[in-house]
């Protein structure tokens, strides 16, 4: 028998160009050109694609307005600047600059802030894992320990039978603050007894020298309300403490958690319309500390741990288009450079993605996924997206927060980092990562060579 003609199926899509404007425009799709009064193209063709590149000016201002925020309503605030969340040091000494202290969870990272010039008594140490030599090293150093459980509490005693100095120490309280799950796995339980257990474990041996009260109750807070919650409990904990032992806690450390613009998969309106800004976590808190039963007239500090809200507005990826192909049900996708390996928080976040030059203002729902050869590599499952061809560039926004250290080296290398500074000019805060550079760590045993 005759084989028939080959016949392809036709594609019907619809052309979607989005709600009209008054005039019965159609809203076409924003684009971002340059960062900084720098031209994505500049950058890609100096820099390579993909790249990250972060904007100190940005990184300044979004600080300045959480610290007015906060200073303006609250006597005594000082912010210790979240080295997991982005430990660059550039980005570091950046934050150091405008006067944060520095918060660190692991021996890494305590070290790495000495190294950027950080005075051990600024560093606030927390985290379930401390060695003993991290506990005797800032203990010797007069860092501030934040105590997460028991058995640390116990190593810190014997450390403190042998030490000249007095660990300076805070406990981490986790509670109900109304916010479900409840993060209860990191510190000592305020609605069990547990935190207050502690602390007359820590009063009563005589050995500690207990100065804060510290809690962190999640991380992207999408409404301020659990922070009053949380302030009024550790108020309350610190008011009980004078009144029993006559010893003043010198501050209270709300952790991080302030919500960054992105939006979070599934939810329905965009992050930068629904997330609270500084000013409304900062009434939350003051309110509930002003309010409390502390002494007013000796406030205790309050220390702010924020990390993604003053980081992730700061980040870009600028990067190039691999390919465009149909899928089996005729959705349109597209191919580009940047894959979930360096892009860790597309797991969470719709990020925005925009062209870097004038497209046609046709959209077309549209599945953008990484280079990765790995199913999940997607970066956007669906957004109406117009068409860019093979090797046209693109910008993705807010990605300051967590990439530059979540990420992982997986059948790519990972990128350049690049800083543009408030002069405009950039530079390169960290290499790419090059064959050389990943093998200088492997050894391939003799017999194998
Ligand atoms: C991660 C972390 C922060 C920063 O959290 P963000 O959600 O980035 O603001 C602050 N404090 C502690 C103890 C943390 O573990």
């Amino acid at each position: 028998m005759k084989k028939k003609p080959e016949y392809e199926r036709p594609i019907i899509t619809k052309i979607n160009a989005g709600v009209t404007d008054k005039f019965g425009m159609r809203a076409k799709m924003p684009i971002i050109s340059e960062i900084d009064g720098i031209p994505v193209n500049d950058l890609i063709n100096k820099y390579g694609s993909p790249s990250f590149i972060l904007s100190e000016q940005t990184i300044r201002k979004t600080f300045n307005d959480a610290k007015r925020a906060f200073t303006t309503r609250y006597p005594n605030v000082q912010f210790a600047w979240s080295y997991k969340t982005n430990y660059m040091n550039a980005v570091c000494k950046i934050f150091h600059s405008e006067g944060s202290w520095a918060e660190v969870v692991s021996g890494f990272e305590y070290d790495k802030a000495l190294s950027n010039g950080v005075a051990p008594n600024k560093i606030i140490f927390n985290g379930p894992d401390k060695s003993k030599e991290d506990l005797i090293k800032a203990t010797e150093n007069g860092s501030y320990i934040h105590i997460d459980h028991f058995d640390e509490l116990y190593e810190l005693l014997n450390i403190a039978d042998s030490s000249k100095k007095r660990p300076k120490v805070a406990i981490r309280v986790n509670m109900d603050t109304g916010i479900y799950p409840q993060w209860d796995r990191f510190g000592f339980n305020y609605e069990n007894g547990e935190a207050w257990n502690a602390l007359n474990r820590i009063m009563m041996s005589k050995k500690l020298d207990l100065i804060g009260l510290h809690t962190h109750i999640g991380t992207y807070m999408m409404t301020p309300t659990p922070y009053g919650v949380a302030a009024s409990k550790l108020a309350e904990l610190a008011v009980r403490t004078e009144r029993k032992f006559n010893h003043k806690i010198k501050y209270i450390d709300m952790g991080g958690g302030f919500a960054s613009k992105n939006t979070l998969k599934g939810a329905y309106l965009p992050g930068k319309d629904t997330c609270p800004s500084f000013d409304q976590y900062a009434e939350a808190i003051s309110n509930a500390l002003i309010n409390s039963e502390l002494d007013p007239n000796e406030m205790p500090t309050l220390f702010l741990e924020t990390g993604r809200a003053l980081i992730d507005d700061a980040g870009y990826i600028t990067g190039s288009v691999l390919a465009n192909k149909r899928l089996a049900d005729g959705r349109r996708s597209m191919i580009i450079d940047t894959g979930v390996n360096m892009l860790f928080t597309s797991f969470w976040y719709e990020h925005e993605i925009y062209p870097a030059k004038e497209v046609s203002s046709h959209s077309e729902d549209t599945t953008i996924y990484g280079p990765l050869c790995m199913n999940i590599d997607v970066i956007r499952s669906v957004i109406k997206f117009p068409s860019l061809q093979k090797g046209d560039h693109y910008v993705i926004k807010r990605v300051g927060a967590y990439n530059m250290t979540q990420w992982m080296q997986f059948i790519t290398l990972r990128p350049k980092i690049i800083l543009i500074d408030t002069e405009g000019k950039a530079h390169i805060i960290r290499e790419n990562e090059t064959n050389d550079s990943l093998v200088a760590l492997e050894n391939v045993p003799d017999y194998l060579n």
